[in-house]
């Protein structure tokens, strides 16, 4: 076989190797929340992989889905149809609430394109076709491509690849670490809820087609908003004729303790966007659910009315009986509600055991998906100099587990500590995880008596 650490720096080019500044792990066989590398050594993955595997790893029954199905039909294209869509469909129209109708593709990335697309069309289907802008949010990650980089709301991921699609605006956040709730104010006249309101207007909302956003903003540093703010925006977007798209790529399949990260809140999106832990990782699969009032604009009986858009592989069969069977057992093994109890254990424990550092500014968090942000202190909430951050998560990979990083590098704001294990977690490995967290964080920032 050689050495494959050779061969790996080699032939292989990685993703966001800065983003992993330490040695790559060759990862060899994995169960439950543990993997294990070529040579033996065991890490509990406090990242699901990257923001995947919700029902952890090893299960045989996904394996056993998939070999079933390629034994049965390998593949065939979404221009015809089979059962294993078909049957995905209708449980995702189930899990959203119904009323929704389901476009499959293969990444996260492509489904926002996807959503873009359908977004834009929808209103040329309504005669109003000057409508092509796209609202985004700063600090937000919408994907890899030309168009969902210009989407995404971080110019370092972009700088270099301009010319981007045009067309995309960025708007402010809530960032309720930075800027805290004013008592006095409603959802509708905070300024980071007026930012879009006024993105409509001063962009004229005749030439406006929807508005992008994840329930919880998880690459730019997992900002938790304010309980009320996505149904005021939701409602601005109405009031406006602007479509709601929901990123629920990371926030969906139970990551923040429900099916779907915009169900803590009160709205029901026009699009959704989901991937990663619709099939746990084990397959590649995303999807775009559209209200049946959107797709219904599509069926008329012009010849260029159809939605223009192909994609060979989206709703592979093998990845929908992988989905569909995933999802059961996040239902059969109750993991949303598991996500949320761990999730509110495992906070309390780093409040319990880290509140009173002088760097840990912020620790914040629903379902499994905890952010813990640094700084430099309490007062200024400088954000700490990410050296820091990777020599934590290096000391936590040496104790044997893996745990991520979030913010933005623009600005150095790569200051947000990320953990989003398996939502199958137990109470022990909660204790193993924090007690890693703790000791990295005191060891690398010791604090002065
Ligand atoms: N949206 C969000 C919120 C993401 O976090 C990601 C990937 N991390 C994407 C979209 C893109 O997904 P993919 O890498 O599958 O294209």
């Amino acid at each position: 076989m050689g050495d494959l650490y050779k061969q790996d720096k080699d032939f292989l080019w990685h993703s966001m190797k800065p983003y992993n500044p330490n040695e790559t792990v060759i990862v060899k066989e994995a169960d439950g929340v543990t993997i294990t590398d070529k040579d033996g050594k065991q890490y509990l993955d406090a990242m699901s992989g990257l923001w995947c595997v919700n029902v952890g790893y090893g299960r045989k029954e996904l394996a056993e889905v998939a070999a079933e199905q390629m034994k049965q039909l390998a593949y065939y294209p979404l221009t015809q149809s089979h059962q294993p869509a078909i049957e995905l469909a209708a449980q995702i129209n189930e899990l959203l609430g119904g009323g929704y109708v389901i476009y499959f593709s293969n990444s996260g990335s492509e489904a926002n394109e996807t959503a873009f697309k359908i977004a834009r069309q929808y209103h040329h289907q309504k005669g109003e076709s000057s409508r092509h802008k796209i609202i985004s949010r700063y600090r937000s990650y919408h994907g890899n491509t030309m168009t969902t980089l210009a989407a995404t709301g971080q110019a370092e991921r972009k700088y270099k690849y301009e010319p981007l699609s045009s067309g995309f605006i960025h708007v402010r956040p809530p960032d309720l670490y930075r800027n805290p709730l004013k008592r006095e104010e409603s959802a509708r006249e905070r300024s980071e809820t007026k930012a879009i309101e006024e993105a409509i207007v001063w962009e004229m909302k005749e030439t406006v087609a929807a508005c992008i956003m994840e329930p919880i903003i998880t690459g730019g540093g997992i900002l938790i908003p304010p309980d009320d703010y996505m149904g005021a925006v939701a409602d601005i977007c109405a009031e406006n004729g602007v479509l709601l798209i929901v990123d629920e790529v990371i926030c969906g399949f139970g990551r923040t303790g429900e099916p779907f990260g915009f169900m803590n809140y009160e709205v029901k999106p026009d699009i959704i966007t989901m991937a990663k832990g619709i099939t746990s990782g084990y397959l590649p699969l995303a999807a775009t659910a559209v209200k049946k009032e959107i797709y219904e604009a599509f069926q008329g009986s012009e010849k260029y009315d159809y939605l223009r858009h192909v994609n060979t592989f989206g709703g592979h069969p093998a990845s929908c009986a992988v989905a569909s069977r995933n999802i059961q057992i996040m239902e059969e093994e109750r993991l949303f509600e598991r996500s949320k109890i761990q999730g509110e254990k495992l906070k309390k424990k780093l409040v319990e055991q880290l509140e009173d550092h002088a760097n840990i500014g912020d620790i914040r968090g629903k379902g499994l998906l905890i952010g813990l942000e640094l700084v430099k202190n309490k007062v200024s909430k400088q954000p700490l100099d990410v050296s820091f951050l990777n020599k934590i998560i290096a000391s936590c990979k040496e104790a044997g587990v893996i745990i991520g990083k979030n913010g933005a590098t623009v600005a150095n704001y790569n200051n947000v500590l990320s953990l989003a294990p398996p939502l199958i977690i137990t109470d022990e490995q909660c204790d193993t995880l924090v007690s890693t967290v703790v000791q990295a964080i005191r060891t690398v920032l010791p604090m002065e008596e």
